[in-house]
Parts: structure tokens; C-alpha cells; sequence
């Protein structure tokens, strides 16, 4: 499925709670999780900077999903997200049964950002959501969102020093 203007409608939605993160010390990645009825019925964003690594939004969203949905409106929900799941939020995901995934940016893309600007590997290895979780339909990215999620990401590696 290619994206339409809804779906690039919550991209944008994510991308701006992934300023709201950078802004506030943490990582730029937002996400939004939206109903089969095209409601928004949750969203957050990285927060990580007290210490617990894994405070993924992607995670959150999941999480949340184990007491706010049934299985059939997990089903049916589709969670965007800035950037791509990373294994463990596409694990969680997965065993959450939830439904179709968009991203604004591929992990295959932010680790090519990262490699040209010397920024060493993360501890967790970046793999497509379909390698962690086969069955569930991913589309993405948006090309139109990349530059603005570029300048995060590099503003967020510049601020740790991570640049060379
Ligand atoms: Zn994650």
C-alpha cells in the first residue's frame, strides 16, 4: 500500500513529537497509533534520557495496546512511527498482534546517516520489522519527511559529541 495524505498526516504528527523528545533532551523518534476508524487513540515519544533505554515509543504504544484495545482493534490499528520499529519494539509489535506499520524513515536509512557521519553502531542491531515480525504490513517511507528528520537526528548526534 502506498501512503496517502492520511497517512502522511500522522507521519507529520510523529515527527513533531520527535522535536517535542530532541527539545527535551531525549531522542528524536515519535509515533501514534491510530484506530480502524482513523482515530488517533494514542501517541508518545522517545524517553530515554533518565537512564531507561528502553522507553521507545514504539514500545509504549504496545504496551499500552495490552490494556486499551481488544485483539481485533489491535488488528485493525495502525501504529506510525518517525522511524522505523527496532527489533525490540517490532518484537513487542508482533506479540501484540497489532496491525500495519508506517514509517517515515527506514532503519536501513538513519544507519546510513549515522555511518557518513562516523557515528559508531547502536548495541542493538537494525534489522527490517519483517525480519523480526513477518506477518505484519509495513509501508514507508516518506521521502518528503527525510530532510526534516535528518536535521534531528543530526542535531541529536551533534549535541552528544557523536559527530567526527
Ligand atoms: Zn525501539
Amino acid at each position: 500500500m502506498t501512503l496517502d495524505d492520511t497517512d502522511l498526516g500522522h507521519l507529520r504528527r510523529c515527527v513533531e513529537l520527535a522535536r517535542e523528545g530532541l527539545a527535551d533532551g531525549d531522542e528524536p523518534f515519535g509515533c501514534v497509533l491510530v484506530d480502524a476508524a482513523g482515530v488517533v487513540r494514542f501517541e508518545d515519544r522517545n524517553r530515554v534520557k533518565d537512564g531507561d533505554e528502553t522507553r521507545h515509543p514504539e514500545f509504549e504504544i504496545a504496551k499500552w495496546s495490552a490494556s486499551h484495545l481488544t485483539a481485533e482493534e489491535r488488528a485493525g490499528a495502525t501504529v506510525y512511527t518517525s522511524g522505523e520499529h527496532c527489533p525490540m519494539c517490532a518484537a513487542a509489535h508482533g506479540w501484540m498482534g497489532l496491525g500495519r506499520i508506517v514509517y517515515a524513515v527506514s532503519s536501513a536509512q538513519l544507519g546510513e546517516w549515522l555511518s557518513d557521519w562516523g557515528v559508531p553502531p547502536g548495541p542493538v542491531r537494525a534489522l527490517p520489522v519483517n525480519e523480526i515480525a513477518p506477518g505484519v504490513p509495513v509501508d514507508g517511507p516518506a521521502p518528503e519527511l527525510a530532510d526534516e528528520l535528518r536535521a534531528l537526528h543530526h542535531e541529536l548526534q551533534r549535541d552528544r559529541g557523536r559527530l567526527r
